[in-house]
This record gives structure tokens, C-alpha cells and sequence, in this order.
């Protein structure tokens, strides 16, 4: 592909998606001095603040996520990690100050709100020698000069060490012994708070939104067709709900998991699959509450990888409200549904869809829940304490688990920052820093940006994720069943 022209400052650039790749990006370019930007989302996040009960259903609404530095060999996201832990310390920092000065804070947030947590991350399993992932982990995160952070469970230098530092509670947080490495340096964050600071910073720089089921809904594009034998059409902007046109010289799809629909050449590049989370309510006055509470417990996944189905856990420490939360990934169901070109493509479905909206999540999925909390923490049920709440939450999954941050291959003016794969969260603070790079064409070969360029799978690569498996694949929703609570 030859180089875009570069973008004047004062372009205008629609964003659509105010998830973290669309408010991350919007942040970034205003603070690179781009003056002419443009927020398109079809949730009323102004008004209902990224909160699940108030109606959101994307990726990144949430109460928290899991921030970690342990990413095995794959040492590009780790050194994305140890960027992104600075800029949420920088936040958590700016909230902290903003007592002075309370114009820095959405309305509802006060100066004694924290985004990120640093309670230790624990990644485990129930095998019996440290899966070849937390090796890996442990070896580059040394070589990367994070000494005594990554804390092997078993071992007796690093049980002191941890000691040292306050973790001991985290190293085994479960009824019974597992075997893992504690990433001390990570913990989770308060996703909607999070969210909600992004979206107020990126407004006090002066990006517009337009939020709403109508004039926020991307509906189509605005399209001229091109002279250049590479390119197919040069994209001038879009068309929201309401019937408005919006032109821009560059728009940016960050859709989530709308977006292999929106933008249907992501076929076998990236598919929305959802995940099976779990909601435990622990009472006030219950002392489970301190238990599990961040101070002595760790976010934690299990069995994440070489597990299939039976595995592929996580959890976080109860939340303010009392809300322990549970997810589950062993087995990415999709829901393919046939769209207007006559293909099948998965697209979210939750029980704020306003078709078919669904309440019930799979069956085996609950049973893999159910087996390790019975297993795992039976002090729960032992207290009275059941899976109170369930929900799907749809994640955008490349073949390769790598982002895709690009120009739209044949289709000018267009770029896409989406496969988050499970793991972009963490990068709210600072991947748009990169998808800017992307835009200005800057150290474009860096290891991450590669692994994020258009691609297709080659042959003989075997996918991490096998996409498109369609309606009469084994992860269909439509073919597993599902259960209510
Ligand atoms: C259950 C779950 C748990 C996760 N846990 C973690 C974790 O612990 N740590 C971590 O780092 N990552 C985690 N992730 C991954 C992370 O949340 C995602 O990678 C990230 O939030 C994706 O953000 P996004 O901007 O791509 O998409 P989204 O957050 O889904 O945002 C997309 C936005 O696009 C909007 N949109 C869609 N279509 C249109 C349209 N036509 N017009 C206008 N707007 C539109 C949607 O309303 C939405 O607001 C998790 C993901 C899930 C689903």
C-alpha cells in the first residue's frame, strides 16, 4: 500500500466507538494537537456512564479488569504493560490531585476515586510443574529489569519476598494450593470509572461527541470511488441513524465487536466471540467481604491455557458493592447471524439487544464455574453464597490473538483499531499513543505494530483462535445449552 497523505492538524477525523481503542485514540490525537476530532458511539454513555445496569453492553463497560505484566514470550505486550502501569499510575495520581482543582473530574467523581489497584496478579493452575507461559513470564520480565516482581508460589525465596512486600495472602488465595506466579506489579482496574475519566479528559481537549441509538449509530459510509488501481473507494465520512451526513478525511472504526459486521473484510481476521461472566453477591455483613477483599486477595486467572473447554478462568476481589465476579473463556461461543452480502458473521447479543436479547449463558460454562467454586472457594457456598447474577460480554478475537491497528486495505481514508483478543483493556491510558504512530506512519516498524497490520492467515500458520466456524460450528450459541440462574 502507498503512504496517505499526511493529515493536517485541523482535519476532520470520525471516530466511531467510544470503547477504550475509540477514547484512547481520541485522547491521543488531541494531545498530539489534532483540533478537529469527533466521537461517534450508539450508547448514551453520558448518561449511562458505562454501567451494565444502566444498559451498556460493549467490551470495555465493566467493573473491573485485569491489569498484569505476564505475557510469557510474547515480550511486545509486556513492554506495552510496563508503558500503560506508568500512565495508570499518572492517572491515578491526576485524580488524586484534582482536589485542588474539581474541574478535572467527570461529575459524580471525587478526588478519593482510584482507577487502578495494584493488588497482584496471580496467574495458576492445577498442574504440577510451572506451565512453560509463567516460565517465560518470570525469565523476560528479569530481563526486562522488573527484578522481584514475578513470585513463583512454591518457592521459598519468593514466598519471603512477597512477605516482604505484603502479598502473602494473594500467593494462595484459594481454599485449595495451586501452583503460580504472582505478577506484583499487576492488579485490575475500575473499568466504567475508567472509562468515564477517558471520555471527560478527551472532551476537556476539546474532542466532540455524539452520543446516542440515533445521531451516535454508524449506519453507512460515504463513499467516492478512486482513480488509483490499489484502491477500491476513498471513504469521505458517514451517515448516523438520524439521516445526518458527517464528512471526514480520515475515520476510524473502533467498533468492538460490531465491527467484523460494520466492516466485513475482517472475515477470518477477527470474529466476535462472547464470554460467560459470573456474579457472586457477598452480604455487607458478611465476613467474606474481607476475606475477599482487595487488600488480601489478588485478580487471578486459572487454567487459561492447554485447558480447552474445562478451562480458561479468571476472577477479581469483591467490589464495593459486594460483587464478586467470575469469567469464562474455555470455549468462545459465537452467535452467527446472516447478513446483507448473504455471509454469516457472529454479532453481540446480551440482554440489552433490542433483537433477541438473551439473559442465559451456557451451560458448560456454568458447570466449569460451579466445579471450581465448589472445588476452589467452597467457603462460599458453604456460606449460603451462589452465582447471583450472569451475563455475556462479547469480545473481539483475531486468528492470532494480536490487535489489528491498520489502514482498511483497498478503501482510503478508512483505518480500524479492533482485536482486542481479550487483553486491550489494560491499554486504555496509552494505546491510542500507538494508533497515532499508525495514522503518522511513525515507527511502523516496531515489533507491536507489525504484529497489529492487516493480515491473513498463511498457510501451515495454526490459528490460536479458529474463526468463522459459523451456525453449525460446535461454538454456535445456538447449538450449546443455555441456562439461567
Ligand atoms: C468479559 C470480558 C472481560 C475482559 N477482561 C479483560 C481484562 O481483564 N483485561 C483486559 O485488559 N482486557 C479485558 N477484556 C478485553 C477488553 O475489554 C477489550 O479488548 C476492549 O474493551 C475492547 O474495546 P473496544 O473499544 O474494541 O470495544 P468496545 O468496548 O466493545 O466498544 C465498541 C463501541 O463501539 C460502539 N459501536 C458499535 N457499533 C456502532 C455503530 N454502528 N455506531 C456507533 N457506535 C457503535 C459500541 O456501542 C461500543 O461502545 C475483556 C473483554 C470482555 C468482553
Amino acid at each position: 500500500m502507498t503512504s496517505p497523505p499526511p493529515l493536517a492538524k485541523d482535519s476532520p477525523i470520525i471516530i466511531i466507538g467510544a470503547g477504550i481503542f475509540g477514547l484512547s485514540t481520541s485522547l491521543h490525537l488531541a494531545q498530539r494537537g489534532y483540533s478537529n476530532i469527533t466521537v461517534f458511539d450508539k450508547q448514551p454513555y453520558h448518561k449511562t456512564l458505562y454501567s451494565y445496569d444502566a444498559g451498556c453492553d460493549s467490551a470495555s463497560f465493566d467493573i473491573n479488569k485485569i491489569i498484569r505484566s505476564a505475557y510469557g514470550s510474547q515480550t511486545e505486550y509486556q513492554d506495552l504493560s510496563t508503558e500503560a502501569l506508568s500512565a495508570w499510575a499518572a492517572w491515578n495520581e491526576e485524580l488524586k490531585s484534582s482536589s485542588e482543582d474539581d474541574t478535572l473530574l467527570p461529575p459524580g467523581m471525587t478526588s478519593s476515586d482510584i482507577f487502578f489497584i495494584q493488588n497482584g496478579h496471580l496467574t495458576c493452575s492445577d498442574a504440577d510443574t510451572l506451565p512453560e507461559f509463567e516460565r517465560a513470564t518470570v525469565e523476560n520480565m528479569e530481563l526486562a529489569g522488573h527484578h522481584g516482581t514475578q513470585l513463583i508460589n512454591n518457592e521459598q525465596r519468593d514466598i519471603k519476598l512477597a512477605s516482604q512486600q505484603g502479598f502473602t495472602s494473594a500467593l494462595q488465595p484459594f481454599d485449595k494450593h495451586v501452583l503460580g506466579v504472582l505478577d506484583t506489579t499487576g492488579g485490575f482496574v475500575l473499568a466504567d470509572k475508567a472509562c468515564r475519566f477517558a471520555l471527560y479528559k478527551a472532551k476537556r481537549l476539546g474532542v466532540r461527541f455524539i452520543l446516542g441509538a440515533e445521531s451516535g449509530r454508524l449506519t453507512s459510509f460515504i463513499h467516492r470511488s478512486s482513480v488509483s488501481p490499489s484502491t477500491n473507494s476513498i471513504i469521505t465520512g458517514i451517515v448516523t441513524a438520524d439521516g445526518k451526513s458527517h464528512s471526514a478525511a480520515l475515520t476510524i472504526l473502533c467498533c468492538g465487536g460490531w465491527t467484523p459486521s460494520l466492516l466485513p473484510s475482517l472475515d477470518s481476521l477477527c470474529e466476535t466471540t462472547a464470554g460467560s461472566v459470573f456474579m457472586l453477591h457477598i452480604p455487607e455483613a458478611s465476613p467474606l467481604r474481607k476475606r475477599f477483599h482487595h487488600s488480601r486477595f489478588p485478580s487471578w486467572s486459572f487454567n487459561m491455557r492447554d485447558h480447552g473447554a474445562d478451562g480458561g478462568l479468571y476472577g477479581f476481589p469483591v467490589d464495593q458493592n459486594g460483587v464478586l465476579k467470575i469469567g469464562y473463556r474455555g470455549t468462545k461461543y459465537t452467535n452467527p447471524q446472516v447478513q446483507s452480502d448473504g455471509r454469516e458473521r457472529s454479532v453481540p447479543v446480551t440482554k440489552w439487544s433490542s433483537n433477541d436479547a438473551i439473559t442465559q449463558v451456557p451451560q458448560q460454562a456454568h458447570q466449569v464455574v460451579t466445579k471450581f467454586l465448589e472445588e476452589y472457594l467452597p467457603e462460599l457456598g458453604n456460606s449460603g453464597i451462589y452465582i447471583a447474577e450472569t451475563r455475556l460480554c462479547w469480545y473481539t478475537d483475531s486468528f492470532d490473538n494480536h490487535y489489528v491497528i491498520d489502514r482498511v486495505p483497498r478503501h482510503e481514508g478508512l483505518m480500524c483499531a479492533t482485536g482486542g483478543s481479550g487483553h486491550a483493556f489494560k491499554f486504555l491510558p496509552s494505546i491510542g499513543n500507538w494508533v497515532v504512530d499508525v495514522i503518522e506512519g511513525v515507527g511502523l516498524d516496531r515489533p507491536a505494530i507489525k504484529a497489529w497490520r492487516w493480515r491473513i492467515l498463511q498457510e501451515g500458520e495454526e490459528p490460536v483462535n479458529k474463526l468463522m466456524e459459523g451456525s453449525q460450528g460446535p461454538r454456535s450459541l445456538w447449538n450449546v445449552p443455555l441456562v439461567s440462574v
